[in-house]
């Protein structure tokens, strides 16, 4: 007998008709027995690389993986494509790790979910010399780096998986890029000839949208009442007690959201996020301590209440919106108090100081893309190293902001800072542009000064998108040293002798520049309404299978059902996410239901 194809296992048993991107590359090199690296963005596709490549080759797949959710999710996923998978954690009873050993023994088992520090100790890998393993995959594996933000010592011992099978190709896989994170995978995995597979970090479903702050939360519950009613999304804040704040101000304005922070308690973190990976609509509001183990598929929207500290950052978590490349939106709201809190974080941090100035660069680059007049996607996707053109799909590219000469209020403010040695921050140096008399200006004598009040055809929220885009433009600077002083660049003197121009995005945001593309793919009231009675069958069989909802069927084929309203089992093969096992388990009422609506 032959083994199926890669595109057979594709088709037939995960039901999507096309490889994405590189990955039927990607499955044939492990398939052919060589180890790789594989760097994808988050929901670009990881698992199926080597999901394939195990159902392809004869004995079991060992995946690493950090998280027992992560683990969890992953085996129900498999289960559902019909595929034998297991995972061994610290919360796996004897009992269960026994039939699995079982499996193994008749060789059923396919896939094998392990922890890295289980996998490493001796009697774990005694138990696997028994068995014919086909392949490791490990998965995150920027966690062996600590450059990269969750580093995990016990990825580091995963190296000896090199020596100890040398003849079982290994796939490291992240969505984590950058050369350093790069170089440590190849090195503490042993990976250093192994080819390295690149894909491109375009995630084009999603709609960028960027704002300036004035009152965070009004915005938010604005956004989401406008832009996302009803659906799941992560809302992404810099602290705890703001989490729950806002939590709780979305729930009094009658949304469904929930807290998950570190400090909450193992269970009602535990329960939380149940309850956002298998209902459908729930908001949760999180610290950056959510998010790793989150595969939710339909994840509708991802708003930043505060700044990220990097492009990295931002990118991982707007990241986690749209997997399942139905539309989705990357909502952030900055201002510059953000960007000065996170330097004072950075700044106070433990880090070394070469560290420390490392970090300050990405949180620039940050803010470069926030005060960008130009596409969003074209400066994220640089970032990653990719030349890309406009994406005619983010909120610049929407409604480009119109640049005017901003050279006289930039000379203005150039000349303040000037003027007070260079030794306040922003909202003195913009109380006195403006005029603004207080016993500490007028103790420094600065209410004499020529800069004294000549500013003040701008509010004080305009004055700060000028600071803002002052430092983005790069002539100006913020001394850490002292109290984030404002201080001129090498720059700013071309400026002030007028012998360079400065044009400026429009200080005032254009209204409809807040609005996000509509997406209106249910036409009539009958596709809204078989497209109901399709979300409710999904939501009762997934609570009887105490599986979330995405495991029965993601929206995308939902959509498909909608659209096409397949009549028989062969129809079915057509539809988006279908694969053998699921038609034979949901096939016959998902035709009840389209047969319901063909006839009605
Ligand atoms: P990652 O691990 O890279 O973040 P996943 O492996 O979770 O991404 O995949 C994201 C989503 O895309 C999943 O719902 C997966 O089933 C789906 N997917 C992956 N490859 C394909 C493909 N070739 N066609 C259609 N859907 C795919
Ligand atoms: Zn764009």
């Amino acid at each position: 007998m032959t083994n199926p194809s890669a595109r057979q296992i594709l088709q037939g048993v995960f039901g999507y008709p096309e490889f994405r991107g590189r990955q039927e590359e990607i499955v044939e090199t492990l398939a052919a027995g060589r180890s790789l690296m594989v760097l994808m963005p988050t929901g670009g596709g990881k698992s199926l690389c080597y999901q394939i490549p195990a159902l392809m080759r004869e004995g079991v797949a060992v995946v690493v993986s950090p998280l027992i959710a992560l683990m969890n999710d992953q085996v129900a996923n498999l289960h559902a494509a019909g595929i034998h998978a297991a995972c061994v954690h610290s919360g796996t009873s004897g009992e269960e790790a026994r039939s699995i050993a079982e499996s193994m023994e008749t060789g059923r088992l396919k896939l094998l979910y392990v922890a890295p520090e289980r996998l490493v100790t001796e009697r774990f890998l005694r138990f696997l010399d028994q068995h014919t393993v086909n392949l490791f995959a490990i998965d995150e594996a920027h966690c062996v780096s600590q450059w990269g933000h969750d580093f995990r010592p016990e990825y580091r011992q995963l190296g000896m998986l090199a020596q100890r099978y040398p003849h079982v190709p290994r796939v490291a896989l992240t969505a984590t890029a950058d050369a350093a994170t790069r170089a440590d995978m190849k090195h503490y995995l042993g990976l250093e000839n192994a080819a390295e597979f690149v894909a491109s970090f375009d995630r084009p479903n999603i709609y960028y949208q960027v704002i300036e702050k004035n009152n965070g939360k009004k915005q938010l519950l604005d956004f989401i009442k406008k832009q996302a009613a009803g659906q799941s999304g992560i809302v992404y804040c810099l602290s705890r007690k703001k989490v729950e704040d806002v939590a709780a101000f979305l729930c009094e304005n009658g949304l469904d959201a929930i807290p998950y922070h570190a400090g909450l308690e193992m269970d009602v973190r535990e329960a939380n996020q149940k309850r956002f990976t298998r209902e459908d609509g729930v908001i949760v509001v999180a610290t950056v301590a959510f998010g790793m183990g989150i595969d939710k598929p339909d994840v509708r929207f991802v708003a930043h209440l505060d700044m990220p500290q990097s492009v990295e950052h931002f990118y991982q978590e707007s990241g986690r919106a749209g997997r399942d490349g139905l539309p989705a939106v990357s909502w952030l709201c900055y201002g510059l108090n953000d960007w000065v809190i996170l330097r004072e974080r950075i700044e106070t941090g433990n880090s070394s100081a070469e560290q420390k100035q490392v970090e300050l660069q990405k949180l620039d680059a940050m803010l470069s893309v926030c005060e960008t007049a130009d596409c969003r996607r074209v400066l994220l996707l640089k970032h990653f190293g990719e030349e890309s053109e406009p994406c005619g799909h983010c909120d610049n590219c929407l409604h480009p902001p119109t640049r005017f000469d901003g050279t006289v209020p930039v000379q203005k403010l150039l000349s303040c800072v000037y003027r007070v040695g260079q030794q306040f921050a922003a909202g003195y140096v913009i109380n006195v542009l403006r005029g603004k008399t207080d016993d500490w200006i007028i103790g420094n004598c600065h209410h004499e000064l020529s800069t004294f009040g000549i500013g003040d055809g701008l509010s004080d929220k305009e004055w700060r998108g000028v600071v803002r885009q002052c430092i983005s433009l790069g002539y100006l600077t913020v001394n850490p040293a002292h109290y984030q002083a404002l201080q001129l660049t090498a720059a700013a003197k071309d400026v002030l002798k007028g012998r360079a121009q400065v044009w400026l995005r429009p200080l005032k945001r254009d209204k409809s520049a807040t609005r996000t593309p509509q997406e209106a793919w249910l036409r009539t009231e009958r596709e809204e309404r078989i497209w109901q009675a399709l979300r409710s069958w999904r939501k009762q069989r997934a609570q009887d299978g105490n599986v979330p909802a995405y495991v029965v069927f993601g929206d995308r084929t939902l959509r498909a059902l909608v659209d096409k309203l397949p009549q028989t089992q062969e129809d079915l093969r057509d539809i988006y996410g279908m694969g053998e096992a699921k038609i034979s388990e949901y096939g016959e009422e998902v035709l009840e239901i389209c047969a319901r609506f063909a006839h009605a």
